[in-house]
């Protein structure tokens, strides 16, 4: 039987969740990837009173409450809107999200350059605001993003991405200038000011949105949903587009997460073990930390707390919840959501991820999948087992390396007996 999935519609926020299997998903998209102890509490607080009590961490760097009750939500948005997590009207929520990397110092030049980005998003790209030019709400999937000098994030899709340049690539008088990639062009636009970075990202993110219901009917309208799928038709006589230097990039270079757990420096590196972070060992881990300390939230599945190194006391936090060293066999494992959570999944993916984790090789990442649409797979995987089920029903697990995605391996799925076995026997398989 040929793998089907099914293409949910669009990333849930707080003023637009979605529903699972398992109740509403509630999204909150941190304010420069940034939360202070006391908003951590408040998150933690709402996940025991009225959702799942773990917080998901998403590979966008957002936060998902699980699980919550219809009934619920209107009382649970209140309470982030009053914990100053989410915005006071569903207009600003559901203009595009502004990712950004944690890899800032409070104020410097990509915080400030973050900041407003978010700005401009919120007035400029919002549902209303493209309403009075005549256009529709970009799609939800549409997103930007301000990477670090360093570019840790470059794995991390995003429609329009801003940087500033590293000071080695700055002009004689060491003035700053902010780069502006669009999404998979292979092209980075670079300005002489933040100012003009962000209005040709705002110009062509308008652009897009004109442009993505241009002669095409409703259904194709609903497919395009990133700036990549148009990119071969936009003006290069946009304004903005003509105050810039254009350099030749390589849009795919990969980057290594930069943030292992436990200390950096000053901060310390909290991983959570698939993205997962149990609700009361957050209340604990606030307890020992001073109120305005800021945790911001990393992509690579973890949590940095600034200046953090003297505060935590790794042996003080609940193992089962945190990982505090990076040969720590959980980072090896990453999964989807699975059974019992996802209506699609074939098999309890996260159980059998953390099951098979210590059975791993050094140097090996398993990303295991309910079924074959691979939700959350990142680019670190070197190997990926999904479930599926065959003509005659039969549940299967499909296993490849990210090195041969051809080359699959494949065996009968035999629940309750004996997951953690199969899955090591395909491991073995894989890493002949
Ligand atoms: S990959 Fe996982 S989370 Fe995504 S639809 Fe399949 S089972 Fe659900």
């Amino acid at each position: 039987m040929a793998d089907s999935v099914k293409i949910q519609g669009w990333c849930p926020t707080a003023w637009k969740p979605m529903q699972a299997q398992d109740g509403w998903i509630v999204r909150i998209r941190p304010h420069c990837a940034s939360l202070n102890v006391a908003q951590w509490r408040a998150l933690a607080e709402l996940a025991l009173a009225h959702a799942h009590p773990q917080l998901e961490l998403t590979r966008l760097g957002n936060i998902q409450l699980r699980g919550v009750h219809a009934s619920q939500l209107g009382q649970v948005r209140s309470q982030l809107v009053a914990a100053g997590l989410v915005p006071a009207n569903a207009d600003e929520d559901l203009a595009p999200a502004v990712h950004c990397s944690p890899l800032y110092a409070r104020h410097d030049l990509t915080h400030q350059l973050a900041q407003s980005l978010s700005h401009a998003a919120a007035t400029r790209l919002s549902p209303h605001a493209l309403q009075t030019l005549g256009l529709n709400a970009l799609p939800s999937k549409f997103g930007l993003l301000v990477d670090d000098e360093q570019q840790s994030l470059r794995d991390i899709g995003a429609d329009l991405r801003l940087h500033v340049l590293p000071a080695s690539a700055q002009t004689e008088h060491f003035a700053p200038r902010y780069a502006l990639t669009l999404g998979g062009s292979g092209k980075t636009h670079v300005y002489a000011n933040a100012t003009e970075a962000i209005e040709a990202a705002v110009q062509i993110a308008i652009w897009f949105a004109s442009e993505r219901v241009r002669g095409n009917q409703q259904d194709d309208r609903q497919a395009i949903t990133r700036l990549q799928q148009k990119l071969a038709y936009l003006p290069q006589d946009l304004p903005a587009l003509r105050t810039a230097t254009v350099l030749e990039t390589s849009p795919d270079a990969s980057a290594t997460c930069p943030l292992t757990p436990g200390e950096h420096g000053r901060h310390f590196v909290l991983g959570a073990p698939l993205g997962r972070v149990n609700a009361q060992a957050v209340l604990l881990l606030a307890s020992h930390l001073p109120p305005n300390t800021e945790i911001r939230v990393t992509p690579w599945r973890s949590l940095l707390v600034a200046n953090g190194a003297t505060t935590i006391a790794p042996k003080a936090l609940d193992s089962a919840s945190w990982i505090v060293e990076s040969r720590d066999a959980r980072s090896r494992v990453s999964a989807c959501t699975g059974s019992p959570g996802c209506t699609q999944a074939l098999m309890p993916a996260q159980q059998l991820a953390l099951q098979s984790a210590k059975h791993l090789p050094e140097g090996m990442h398993l990303h295991i999948s309910g079924c074959a649409k691979l939700c959350a797979l990142g680019k670190e995987a070197t190997a990926v087992v999904y479930a599926s089920q065959s003509d005659a029903a039969q549940l299967l697990l499909n296993a490849y390396t990210a090195a041969q995605p051809q080359a699959r391996i494949q065996i009968p799925f035999q629940a309750q007996l004996s997951e953690p076995a199969q899955i090591q026997e395909l491991i073995h398989e894989l890493s002949i």
